[in-house]
């Protein structure tokens, strides 16, 4: 035991920690005979928009196209023109990029806020011109988005404002007011992700869109089904997008326990911020805060990045980067951002570390990290 590594993230432990009625849930699926737009997804849309304090949830087949498929709509709808502008985080997953371009919008990269490590509203306020349609906050690492400030923006400039929820299920965010909202429900709409490794996670691809629009809602659904309402009737050119019965079924049974493994989350995250000692270690390690965060990642900053990951590899610990390469330096956007110099960005993915934090680690597994990490220059 003592010397068993540390994985970054184990998904059989987390799956095998919903049996036996995971398996149940998926057997009764099976056993059903409808495997595509049935009572499961009716549910767990029910259940999901209920979770986040929306009127609706559609279930679509990824993360990726949850985003896509909202500014599509957003393009049926007459409210966004081809080459019309969306202001995007530059430091995120290429998924939020990708998914502006394929709708056929521009994503306008903002540097991220070097405290947060997300959009801030003074920063975004200086690129709004006028082609600007929207905003599109990331909640990176699980982290709420300084939603106030945006949500004032986007009023004042009339301006859409659109979540990418893809790493931030559940998470709370506290308006200026003192109010309480979730994640899901702070915007005009909001995109999910349920990628297996997600802190809500299904066993194979999916995604969603939470909102309160109806007409928003019912172009979305539309567009994710071949264009169709109506069976063989079709007003749009749609995709084909669905999230497919075992997966809702699946997710469902997890919905239950999330509020619950996301609090285990914190509680791992609050062990790392009073363990984890930067003084002893003798370099500059910045640490995330706890505020609005459910971490889906815990990232640490260190100018000593590499370093820091050898020694841990070496200690039996395992650890990612959220992300090694920022998008506008990708081979992918080279014609696009090819020129572009976004130097927070870059700083960030040059010193960015997650240490392991799902809710399946033991205590035991939290204290050899705080360890590893602590014993980092002294051997
Ligand atoms: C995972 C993720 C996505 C994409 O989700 P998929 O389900 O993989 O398509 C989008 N944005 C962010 C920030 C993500 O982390």
């Amino acid at each position: 035991m003592e010397n068993k590594r540390i994985p970054f993230l184990d998904l059989q432990r987390v799956n095998d920690s919903f049996e036996p009625e995971l398996s149940e849930a998926i057997g009764r699926v099976v056993r059903s005979g409808w495997y595509l737009r049935g009572e499961a997804l009716r549910r767990f849309e029910r259940d999901y928009a209920g979770y986040c304090g929306t009127d609706y949830c559609v279930g679509v087949g990824s993360g990726l196209d949850a985003l896509t498929l909202i500014f599509l709509a957003y393009r049926q709808m007459g409210l966004m023109q081809e080459g019309d502008e969306v202001i995007v985080p530059a430091n995120t997953f290429i998924a939020t990029i990708l998914a502006v371009e394929r709708a056929g919008l521009k994503p306008v990269l903002c540097e991220p806020s070097s405290r947060t490590c997300n959009l801030e509203a003074e920063d975004v306020e200086e690129l709004i011109g006028p082609r600007t349609r929207a905003l599109l906050p990331v909640h990176l690492y699980g982290r709420v988005a300084d939603m106030d400030g945006l949500m004032e923006l986007a009023r004042n400039y009339g301006l859409k404002l659109v979540e990418d929820a893809a790493q931030a299920h559940g998470a709370m965010y506290t308006h200026s007011d003192g109010t309480l909202a979730r994640v899901g429900a702070l915007a005009d709409a909001a995109a999910f992700s349920f990628y297996p490794a997600k802190n809500l996670g299904a066993l194979s691809d999916g995604g969603a869109v939470t909102t309160d629009d109806e007409e928003l809602v019912d172009t979305v659904r539309a567009l994710a089904n071949y264009g169709s309402a109506e069976k063989y009737v079709h007003i749009y050119k749609g995709i084909n997008s669905r999230l497919d019965e075992i997966q809702a079924a699946v997710l469902d049974l997890k919905l239950a326990r999330l509020d619950e493994d996301n609090e285990r989350r914190r509680r791992i995250a609050g062990h790392y911020l009073r363990g984890i000692d930067p003084d002893r270690v003798g370099v500059r390690i910045d640490l995330p805060a706890m505020q609005n965060h459910v971490f889906h990642i815990f990232p640490l900053f260190t100018p000593l990045r590499n370093q820091l990951q050898e020694h841990l590899h070496a200690c039996g610990v395992a650890t990612q980067i959220h992300y090694p390469i920022p998008p506008h330096c990708q081979q992918a956007f080279q014609f696009e951002y090819g020129s572009l110099s976004l130097p927070l960005t870059e700083r960030l993915h040059r010193e960015e570390l997650s240490l392991p934090i799902f809710p399946q680690l033991t205590d035991e597994e939290v204290q050899r990290v705080i360890d590893a990490v602590n014993s980092f220059g002294a051997c």
